[in-house]
Order: C-alpha cells, then sequence, then structure tokens
C-alpha cells in the first residue's frame, strides 16, 4: 500500500514537470488499472471464505483468437484478485436460441457475466447481452443499464467508457467546456461514452463522428480531446490534430498478425499534450473496469 502511495504521489510530481516543461505526457493504463484493482480487491477481501467467494461467468463463443487472449487476461485477472472465474467456451455453431438460454440460466448462478465480442457472424450480439440479467451485467451493456446514463443516477458504466474517464481523472485532464470529439457511435463503446461525457457530471461539448462524416478533419482539428473508438490501423494521424490537445485511442484491428490502435504515431512525439500509448494505454484499464463493476454489484 504504502509503495503505491509513492507511486501515485510521484505521478502527480512527474505531471508537475511534464507541465513545467511543456513536455507531452503519455497516458500509461497501467497505475490507472492498478487505482481500480486496488479499489476492488478490498471489497473482494470482505467475502473471504470461499462460499462467498465472488464468481464471475465469461462466455465465449468459437476460438476466436482475440476473444480468447482477451478472456484469457479476465481469468489472469480474477485469480489475482481473488474471484472465481467460470468460462463457459460454446462451439462455433452454437445457435442464438441455446446462447440466450445459456446466458439467462448463468445469469442466475453468478455475481458478474460477460459475453466475450465479438461473436460469430450468424449471432445477434444485442440480443444476445439483452440476456444478461442487469444485476450480473458487469460490462454495463444491457437495455438497462445502458438506459440508466438517461436519468444520470446510474450504477455502472459500461467497461470502456469507465475505463476512459478513469484514464482522464487520472492524468488530471479537464472535461468541463472542453471540445470533444469521439470518432465512432456504437451500441457498445462509443454512444454511451457520448452521453457520459456530455452529462452533467463532465460538462463536455461532445462532437460525434462516423463512417459518414465527411468533412472529420475540421472536426477533430477543433477538439481540445480526440477520442477514437473505430478500429481501423493508423486512421488518424498528425494532420488531423490540433497542436497541444489529448488523443486517446481506443480502437483496436488486426493486420497480418500485428495489432493496431486508430492513431498513428508517427512525428506525434511532443506535438499533443496528453496522447495513449497503443497498446498499454485504455485497453488494460478495460479489464480493472470489468472487475470494479463487480465489486460495485456485490457492495
Ligand atoms: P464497431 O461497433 O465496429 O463501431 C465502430 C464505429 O466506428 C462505428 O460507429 C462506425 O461508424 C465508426 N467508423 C467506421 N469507420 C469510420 C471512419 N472511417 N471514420 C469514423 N468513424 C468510423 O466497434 P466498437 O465495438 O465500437 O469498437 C470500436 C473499437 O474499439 C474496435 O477496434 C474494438 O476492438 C475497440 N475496443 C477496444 C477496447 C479497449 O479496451 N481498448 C474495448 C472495446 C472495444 P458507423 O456507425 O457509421 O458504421
Amino acid at each position: 500500500l504504502e509503495f503505491r502511495r509513492v507511486l501515485f504521489r510521484s505521478h502527480k510530481i512527474c505531471f508537475i514537470i511534464i507541465k513545467l516543461l511543456k513536455m507531452e505526457q503519455i497516458l500509461y493504463g497501467k497505475p490507472v488499472a492498478e487505482r481500480l484493482d486496488e479499489y476492488s480487491s478490498k471489497i473482494f477481501k470482505t467475502f473471504e471464505s470461499e462460499q462467498t467467494k465472488p464468481k464471475l461467468t465469461a462466455i465465449t463463443v468459437g476460438d476466436n483468437p482475440a476473444s480468447i487472449l482477451y478472456v484469457s487476461r479476465k481469468q489472469e485477472k480474477a485469480i489475482k484478485l481473488g474471484v472465481e472465474f467460470n468460462w463457459i467456451k460454446l462451439i462455433e455453431s452454437t445457435s442464438q436460441n441455446d446462447l440466450n438460454e445459456i446466458i439467462s440460466s448463468e445469469s442466475k448462478n453468478t455475481n458478474g457475466l460477460i459475453v466475450q465480442l465479438p461473436l460469430p457472424k450468424h449471432l445477434d450480439v444485442e440480443a444476445a447481452i439483452d440476456c444478461i440479467d442487469p444485476k450480473v451485467d458487469v460490462d454495463g451493456l444491457t437495455q438497462f443499464n445502458l438506459g440508466t446514463l438517461f436519468t444520470e443516477n446510474y450504477q455502472i458504466l459500461p467497461a470502456t467508457s469507465l475505463a476512459v474517464l478513469e484514464l482522464l481523472d487520472f492524468y488530471g485532464i479537464k472535461t468541463v467546456d472542453k471540445n470533444i470529439v469521439i470518432a465512432g457511435r456504437s451500441r457498445l463503446v462509443s454512444a454511451p461514452l457520448a452521453k457520459i461525457l456530455s452529462s452533467k457530471k463532465y460538462n463536455a461539448n461532445v462532437t460525434v463522428i462516423h463512417s459518414r462524416t465527411t468533412n472529420q478533419k475540421q472536426f477533430i482539428q477543433n477538439s481540445d480531446i480526440f477520442i477514437s473508438a473505430v478500429g481501423s490501423a493508423k486512421l488518424f494521424n498528425k494532420s488531423f490534430f490540433k497542436e497541444g490537445s489529448t488523443v486517446i485511442d481506443i480502437g483496436i484491428s488486426k493486420i497480418d498478425g500485428r495489432t493496431y490502435g486508430d492513431v498513428d504515431n508517427l512525428d506525434l512525439e511532443n506535438y499533443l499534450s496528453n496522447r495513449s500509448p497503443f497498446p498499454g494505454g485504455v485497453g488494460p484499464i478495460t479489464v480493472s473496469a470489468l472487475f470494479y463493476n463487480l465489486s460495485i454489484l456485490l457492495n
């Protein structure tokens, strides 16, 4: 604990030095994830006996290598935080009815449940997600939990949105009256984030751009904070960004076995004030956000 306190304090000193020297700040996800883990593990420790050990269930369909990797990371984190991990591996040809039934019945038997995406093409993601009982929806993606974002009285935030908010908070990046442009409008990642950032809690001026936006550069160049959640390798480069702005890369895509973010980092050094690295930015925080949500649902 003492080590963590020293780590956080040294981070604060780094922020000040970076600001004074007008250097860019790289928004590493690891310390942010550690801060979330510290909170969740305290809650999990209160469930010490094996009988009440918190349980997280993950459902995968097929053997998409990226999904297997992501679920393995969640399993590792579960072990580290003292959470029982129940991995249900379904075959690629699982029908929608069977999947829906399994999700509904497993929801009754766990404290948290995730359906790892993407699902095989014949399956309807939204139909599957809405079979998760909102009480165990640690990803915060069911219609019910997303709907609560409109009341601003929410209990659970979608894990990726929470990861971005934690990243901004940890590195002291203010959102009030800032122009934030988000690339992407998906139900699961970018739309909830846009809703939250424009809420009275964050007070940002949010613009959403998407695949039909023709003058993207004009929007992005006007942003104080640009967040990309597209999934297209190196889609946005230096020419898109305003000098001194903040760029957060959520996107992940794979080409010839290599993974890329949406942002091309070429020549970006010290051009921006803050930028998330890829890998090592939002990704590790999203895993911890999931466990943070589990701790909230248990509390
Ligand atoms: P998605 O459902 O495929 O949505 C992609 C969005 O990008 C859509 O709204 C799409 O617009 C928009 N888009 C496509 N081409 C574009 C372009 N040229 N310019 C601007 N917008 C464009 O994907 P998702 O589930 O939201 O995920 C987005 C990315 O985040 C993926 O790479 C995913 O792997 C990654 N991800 C990362 C984490 C993490 O922890 N780092 C977590 C979750 C997801 P239209 O609506 O017009 O089609």
